[in-house]
């Protein structure tokens, strides 16, 4: 059964302090009593790719013995599995293991999400640096997060991480490491920036009996004497921080009332596993009808990027603007934000306490070992039961390529109806999104090594919007974005232009049309090609080496709509993925133009044309959502006759008001149960 929280109590006053006091370590963990703390900052600009001269130098590796070890964590890996867990880890023993009063480096990593294991000093100003593998593994390494203090400002420092284990990284292709400064957060109010110059990764000499290692080097200048420091792979973001934001959450007249925040399971470690339950209080039995949209993220920890879109997401939602009203008005959401919370507080990249990668195990049914995996997927089936989900997906991060894009499902006789094909929704988002959202760099296979995936499992057990969402933790090649990195703003974004994409999907207007209908242009060129005997897939963007004649689709829409666009008609011989790419950046355009055009430069003839236009295509392209056929507000159109009302409900002003109104009808659940669970907390004993 899933653990729920009883009796409602006032929600205790609660301490920074306290919170962290809460937080379960395996028993070996040694962890520091500071607490780390890291303001929210936004570079003016974007932050660019560092541009390799082909003179980095290739530090090599210093075997055991040359240099000096001065900072080593052996104890978490000392057994071979995990045992038990205590609040708030081992007191720490002294970590200081060179002469006091000299200018080395002072390494720390024993904190929530920390991870480094070994520092050697190679010389003055340089230093060799060792990940800790995933905890009762022995292999993941990618994520790291340390702190360093004892520092001198302007020197050239170097730093080499010599342990990854991937041939090919992002820090191939211009991605920096990240540099946190205190001194700078205290008195400029600087956070995260990046940092590194002469980058580069390459194969080291470390590798033994096959296995090989790849480094990881760069320099860099301290801005300030005696200050601490932080570096990290990507903007950490803690089981911790997460507690402080559902806490706030919790704490919020307002958003209590529509966000209910329980306890899904607890981890291995006896940590909370949240699950959010989203949607405006209904009226009588009307809630069953809404459709349901289930949310994961952070199932790999060294994912941080996730948590930030997913906290871009949750702003949005548990936002006061007319557009998450309707978004709640209209669907149940169910989010998971921290699906392994070990894995996040030990500072794993990959792995949960099992030592195992939980997003190959949706199929397992060892809920002992998997709970947050085993209860997710219960939680879905239950919700299955009483209503129909729209859409499910896991937020994760990638290491290899730039962009953000999804995986999805497909079948090879995918559903006629193009509006349940999962290739639309994520369409949509590139076209909200183009500056970083990539719909070239999307994928639909069904791979067998992913079959224990929540994207393919879910997809099995009947949801045809079944996603993994992927966003590099480096940045895009897009638009006016390329080549720069994605800052947390930019992440936050993306969980933004998300509920833009649903609510376009769900609330169908000329954006949500002209997606349908690339879509159906895209399955008639497969389907040419299919017949020409090419043995090529337009719709998977990969193939490389077909051509294509086609006509941008979204131009033929708008030239049936005679709105003013012009065709334009691509000449064969071009890459197919050229063309995916031409496509998505021209039909943004288009649809652009489409809004631009009806709102203000029409005159009442050619609108109702349009309209009347619009409508047939809707009756070709959408038969089953035929009710749903009206077009927004925002394009200027007005609803077509002999169209039956929408069953989802529209962002009309009064209706606004009325959800407005009806947001404050007072229902506490979340924050008598929420307080139930700190309070639980405080006596430090388990429920
Ligand atoms: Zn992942």
């Amino acid at each position: 059964m899933v653990p729920h929280l009883h009796a409602p109590q006032n929600l205790p006053g609660l301490s920074s302090a306290g919170q962290l006091s809460l937080v379960h370590w395996p028993h070996q963990c040694e962890v520091i009593r500071d607490r780390i703390e890291h303001i929210d900052w936004t570079p003016p600009r974007p932050e660019p790719l560092y541009t390799p001269m082909g003179l980095e130098m290739k530090p090599s590796y210093q075997p055991a013995g040359e240099g000096t070890v001065i900072y080593l964590t052996e104890e978490a890996n000392k057994d071979s599995g995990f045992v038990y867990s205590q609040v708030r880890g081992l007191s720490p023993s002294k970590q200081i293991l060179h002469q006091n009063g000299d200018n080395t480096l002072i390494f720390e990593a024993r904190f929530e999400s920390g991870n480094l294991q070994k520092v050697v000093k190679v010389n003055e100003f340089e230093y060799q640096l060792t990940l800790r593998t995933d905890l009762y593994t022995s292999k993941y390494t990618q994520w790291y997060y340390f702190q360093v203090s004892n520092t001198q400002a302007g020197m050239p420092y170097r730093f080499t991480i010599v342990n990854f284990t991937k041939p090919d990284s992002l820090y191939k292709r211009g991605m920096r490491p990240l540099l946190y400064s205190e001194a700078d957060a205290k008195k400029h109010n600087v956070g995260w920036r990046r940092t590194g110059n002469e980058i580069k990764y390459y194969r080291n000499n470390a590798g033994q009996g096959g296995q090989q290692y790849f480094s990881l080097t760069w320099t860099f200048q301290f801005p300030h004497n005696r200050d601490t420091c932080y570096f990290a792979h990507c903007y950490p973001y803690t089981y911790s921080n997460l507690q402080e934001y559902l806490v706030a959450i919790s704490k919020d007249p307002v958003k209590s009332k529509f966000c209910k925040i329980h306890i899904l399971c607890h981890s291995l470690a006896r940590n909370i596993v949240y699950v959010l339950t989203i949607t405006n209080p209904h009226e009588g039995d009307k809630d069953t009808k809404r459709k349901a949209v289930i949310l994961t993220a952070r199932v790999h920890p060294g994912e941080t990027n996730t948590s930030w879109i997913m906290k871009g997401f949750l702003d949005y939602i548990l936002g006061n603007s007319g557009n998450a009203q309707v978004l709640r008005d209209n669907f149940v959401f169910k989010v998971v934000p921290m699906l392994n919370p070990d894995g996040v507080i030990v500072g794993n990249h990959r792995c949960s306490l099992a030592g195992q990668d939980l997003n190959r195990k949706y199929k397992s049914n060892l809920k002992e070992f998997y709970p947050s995996i085993w209860y997710t997927r219960n939680m879905i089936k239950r919700v299955m039961e009483e209503r129909d989900i729209l859409l499910y997906c896991d937020f994760h991060g990638h290491n290899r390529k730039k962009n953000v894009f999804v995986y999805g499902c497909e079948r090879k006789q995918q559903a006629k109806a193009p509006n349940l094909h999962p290739r639309v929704f994520p369409l949509l988002l590139s076209k909200i999104c183009p500056d970083k959202f990539s719909f070239p760099d999307c994928r639909f296979r069904v791979q067998k090594s992913k079959e224990g995936t929540g994207r393919v499992v879910m997809w099995k057990m009947g949801i045809s919007n079944s996603y993994t969402l992927e966003a590099s933790i480096c940045g895009s090649k897009l638009g006016q974005r390329r080549s720069t990195h994605f800052n947390t703003k930019d992440l936050e974004s993306v969980g933004h232009h998300f509920c833009d994409a649903l609510l376009d999907y769900c609330v169908p207007n000329m954006k949500y049309y002209l997606c349908l209908k690339e879509h159906e242009e895209m399955v008639k060129q497969q389907a040419k090609v299919n017949s020409e005997g090419l043995n090529s897939d337009v719709l998977d963007r990969d193939s490389s080496t077909q051509t294509s004649n086609s006509s941008d689709s979204c131009d033929l829409v708008a030239h049936q709509l005679k709105l003013g666009t012009k065709i334009k008609t691509k000449t064969s011989g071009e890459h197919i993925h050229r063309i995916a790419k031409d496509r998505s950046r021209e039909s943004k355009n288009v649809s652009f133009k489409m809004e631009v055009s009806t709102s203000t430069s029409l005159g009442q003839e050619q609108t109702t044309q349009g309209i009347e236009t619009l409508h047939k295509i809707f009756q070709e392209l959408d038969p089953v959502g035929r009710e749903m056929c009206y077009a927004s507000e925002r394009g200027g159109v007005r609803p077509v006759s002999g169209c039956h009302p929408p069953k989802m409900e529209s962002r009309s002003r009064e209706k606004e008001e009325k959800i407005h109104h009806r947001v404050k009808l007072p229902i506490t659940a979340s924050v008598k149960q929420v307080g139930e669970c700190f309070r639980f907390w405080f006596s430090g004993s388990e429920n």
